[in-house]
């Protein structure tokens, strides 16, 4: 009998839809329309060209009561969730933004949406410190440091137009203290707009990958 493993899951861009909230706000703030496909960096102000005083407003509707818990969630994030449930011990790991509200309201929208609680959530940007067997996440350089601390342990990226490889298949990621290039060798979904059929990904790639371990210790064991 193998261990259940742990699976860590990131929340923005992954479970809840934080840059089509975020492109609402910028276009009540500057009345400029933009696509989340135009977004093909993680820093969606440098993205999408912002002014500074724009992106200044733009943090400041995010750090408003109740943004964070007005979100939407992916389409098939929570049935994806519930299948990940049955193959391991499932944990958030959110990244909080600095407002009054973020937290609190992140943590609600997790339990009400989600069905996690205050014993399996983790409210940090230091995520390598987290122990786990899978982490699945839209930012790489987090996956990538992850990987660095977690011996063993696999990054899922789930693909989005902000974590597309070079034509080399390489990425360009920013680990401290330098940016490099590198060659990605985690599993990843396939491109696309984030929902249901990447959540369908994120199932059969930690299942897969779990039948394999399943399948060397059955050896192993002959
Ligand atoms: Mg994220």
């Amino acid at each position: 009998m193998t261990r259940r493993p742990t699976i860590l899951v990131d929340c923005d861009g992954v479970l809840a839809d934080f840059v089509e909230a975020t492109l609402d706000a910028i276009q009540d703030e500057t009345g400029k329309r933009f696509s989340f496909k135009e977004i093909n960096q993680f820093d969606i102000g440098r993205a999408l060209g912002l002014e500074p005083d724009e992106v200044k407003k733009m943090v400041a509707r995010i750090c408003t009561e109740s943004f964070c818990r007005d979100l939407a969630a992916f389409e098939g994030a929570r049935e994806g969730l519930d299948a990940l449930r049955e193959i391991g011990n499932v944990y958030c790991v959110t990244s909080p933004f600095r407002s009054p509200f973020w937290m609190y309201e992140r943590q609600m929208w997790l339990e009400e949406q989600m069905g996690f609680t205050k014993a399996n959530t983790f409210h940090t940007s230091a995520k390598y410190l987290v122990r786990g067997d899978y982490l699945v996440d839209d930012k790489l350089d987090t996956l990538v440091e992850w990987e660095k601390r977690n011996p063993g342990g696999h990054g899922v990226l789930v693909k989005a137009p902000w974590n597309q490889p070079t034509a080399d298949r390489s990425y360009s990621v920013e680990v401290a203290p330098n940016k490099f290039e590198l060659p990605w060798r985690g599993l990843e979904t396939a491109a696309g707009e984030p929902g249901r059929h990447q959540w369908q990904d994120i199932v059969l790639l930690i299942r897969s990958a779990e039948a394999v371990k399943q399948m060397m210790t059955t050896y192993n064991a002959l």
